[in-house]
């Protein structure tokens, strides 16, 4: 079962041969950089991934990796991947907007994204600020269960915290890997054999 991991922006993503940090916030004279930090989760997210038996597709691996937006959906379908999610940080110009959202594309990745919304959330102890259906995002145009992941808010000082909390990131990235999981094989939650052995270990644990 093979998963491809979008880490947002990067080289060429919007131009082609120029560097796209993403989002960008200067604290105490370092600046932070979405582009970075997406990438260091879809590091965590694959280790989380490969430790529960999947594999993992990743559009870009570093800051230099050539990888234009428009190629990235093409790529993951080439590479085989079932699902897809792709990792960014969100900004604004208030500083107090904080939280999590997940963007999604078609009723066929709702359910992804809402479980992806709530698993997120949850890990993180950040605001769940629901789901969001965007038809304009290219890296959205998969054919499969997709969505984009905005772990929160770069220039808010708490999501900040969070996100560059280790613990904390691993926490996260284990639960978009058990979620990504789950959506990419559906018949495993929802095949007869799968829903017996589901109710006997209810049962049993009730
Ligand atoms: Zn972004």
């Amino acid at each position: 079962m093979r998963i491809a991991i979008d880490p947002g922006h990067g080289m060429s993503n919007r131009q082609p041969g120029l560097y796209d940090p993403g989002a960008t916030h200067v604290e105490a004279g370092f600046r932070f950089e979405e582009a970075e930090i997406a990438l260091r989760y879809a590091f965590v997210l694959r280790e989380a991934l490969r430790a529960r038996g999947g594999a993992v597709f990743l559009t870009r691996e570093d800051a230099g990796d050539h990888a234009p937006v428009a190629e990235r959906v093409a790529n993951a379908k080439l590479a085989g991947a079932r699902a897809l999610v792709s990792l960014h940080l969100n900004t604004v110009e208030d500083e107090r907007a904080n939280g999590v959202e997940v963007l999604y594309r078609g009723e066929a990745s709702r359910p992804l994204a809402q479980a992806l919304q709530g698993a997120v959330s949850a890990a993180a102890k950040l605001r769940d600020r629901g789901i969001k259906e965007r038809d304009d995002l290219a890296v959205l145009r998969f054919p499969g269960p997709a969505a984009l992941v905005e772990l929160g808010f770069l220039g808010n000082d708490a999501d900040r915290a969070v996100l560059l909390n280790p613990a904390r990131r691993q926490a996260i990235c284990e639960a978009i890997a058990e979620t990504l999981l789950a959506a990419a094989i559906p018949a495993r939650a929802a095949g007869p054999l799968g829903a017996r052995r589901g109710a006997t270990r209810r049962s049993r644990g009730a």
